[in-house]
């Protein structure tokens, strides 16, 4: 235990309204304490994303107290209090069986197991520093499980039985990596030496939950460094076993693009600009559609046919590992069409396409592409002096490039007179 004169948490870095409910259950006789991310952040002096709070109270009896809240969840219920936007979660400890086989083989949840003391909740949790609490009683840091030493140390350690709490909740090998990076901790060897021979449990993980983990993972400002970290422990693998098969040689054009997405999401979070998971998603499948367009395509199938085939196969694929939802699916198949008409090589459409909702995301992509090194200068520099230009700049230059296209189709079939016309719409650009 850590007395309040031993520790700089000050209430001033508290939210008010956690305040307010942390009061309210406390005068109201029950036992409470903020837990988890919140402490441990106030500790190493970082803003915390959000509070949770834990007491002994149990659901009923808070709801009781808060006008405002609302009991959530089936399994282990929890409370909602809601301060306009705010919400504030309160969980009541929870007891040591909660997780255990016999509870998941005989399908019961047994009462008297979900509910606990205050050390059984510590023991629960994943990481020794998200296990420290803070007790609005008197002010004090309570450490059931070595959690302040590891602060100290840095260090991610899991609390328990390493291999048992994996198997348990797979999800916390990517939690471990997670806070390693955004923390700049390292994750404590006996915590570590196992992750890669169990990253395959992921697997076991449903597909929706995996995909709220990888937001947290690649939306938190921190993506270009979580990246070679989910690599090197066989995780991204796990997530994304496609994309995997294009990454080994580091200096290549797909590792290229990827890493300069990522480095892009970091950078717009840190100037609190709009981000879309279901761009940097594009991203990371971007050479597979490719692959699965040149083999439709083999098969005799015309592009935009051949691209349709491509994406849904890349998405069906995906699917059965990280799922997404169906808004970003769409969003990425548009991404993906509009790469094919923006390198056409005559752009009569080029001012509908302009005013496609997602053609600066479709830019943007292609962008990204360039800098990665396709040999996309041309189709670049063309989109980006249409954008730029007046109306009379931009009619000059559809007409130049209708020009442009007729030319080069005359040449084309004046060349191979008898071969059947390779697709018109594509220039190849070099
Ligand atoms: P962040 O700063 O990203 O919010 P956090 O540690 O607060 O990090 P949350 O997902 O908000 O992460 O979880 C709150 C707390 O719940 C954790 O600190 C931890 O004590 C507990 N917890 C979360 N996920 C797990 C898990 N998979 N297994 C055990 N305990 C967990
Ligand atoms: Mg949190």
């Amino acid at each position: 235990m850590l007395p309040r004169p031993k520790h700089d948490i000050s209430r001033k870095r508290i939210s008010r309204n956690t305040l307010q409910v942390l009061y309210r259950l406390h005068e109201a006789g029950h036992d409470v304490f903020i837990v988890g991310g919140g402490v441990r952040d106030l500790l190493l002096g970082r803003s915390p994303k959000d509070f949770d709070i834990a007491t002994s109270a149990h659901p009923e009896e808070i709801k009781a107290l808060f006008r405002n809240s609302r009991i959530i969840g089936r399994r282990f219920r929890l409370v909602h209090v809601f301060y306009g936007r705010e919400i504030i979660e309160i969980a009541t400890f929870r007891g040591k069986g909660e997780d255990s086989e016999q509870c998941k083989t005989s399908g019961m949840i047994l009462r008297d197991n979900v509910y606990g003391t205050q050390e059984d909740d510590a023991w629960r949790r994943d990481f020794t520093v998200n296990a420290l609490y803070y007790n609005i009683a008197d002010f004090s840091v309570i450490d059931y499980c070595g959690g302040l030493h590891d602060l100290s140390e840095r260090k991610i350690r899991l609390i328990g039985d390493v291999r048992k709490r994996f198997h348990e909740d797979p999800v916390r090998m990517l939690r471990a990596v997670r806070l390693a990076v955004k923390l700049g901790f390292e994750i404590e060897k006996d915590t570590r030496e196992p992750i890669p021979e169990l990253a395959g449990l992921i697997q076991n993980v449903p597909p929706a939950r995996l995909f709220h983990e990888l937001n947290k993972l690649l939306m938190e400002g921190y993506a270009s460094q979580v990246f070679p970290e989910l690599r090197k422990f066989g995780l991204f693998a796990v997530m994304f076993p496609y994309t995997e098969k294009y990454l080994e040689d580091e200096n290549s054009i797909y590792y290229k693009l990827i890493e300069i997405a990522l480095k892009q999401t970091d950078l717009r979070l840190e100037q609190g600009r709009s981000l879309n998971p279901a761009f940097l998603l594009a991203v990371l499948l971007w050479p597979i559609v490719q692959d699965n367009l040149v083999h439709f395509q083999a098969e005799g199938m015309h592009l935009y046919p051949a691209l349709s085939a491509a994406i849904r196969k890349v998405l069906d694929d995906q699917r059965v590992h990280v799922s997404m939802p169906q808004r970003h699916a769409i969003m990425m198949r548009e991404i993906w069409n509009l790469q094919y008409r923006l390198q056409s090589s005559c752009n009569p459409k080029a001012k509908k396409l302009i005013t496609n909702p997602r053609y600066r995301a479709a830019y943007d992509f292609l962008e990204l592409r360039y800098q990665a090194g396709e040999p996309l200068e041309s189709v670049y520099i063309w989109w980006t002096e249409f954008a730029a230009g007046s109306k009379d700049q931009r009619e000059a230059m559809v007409k130049a490039s209708l020009k442009d296209g007729a030319r080069k189709g005359r040449k084309r079939r004046k060349k191979k007179p008898r071969k059947p016309k390779d697709n018109p719409e594509v220039s190849s650009d070099e």
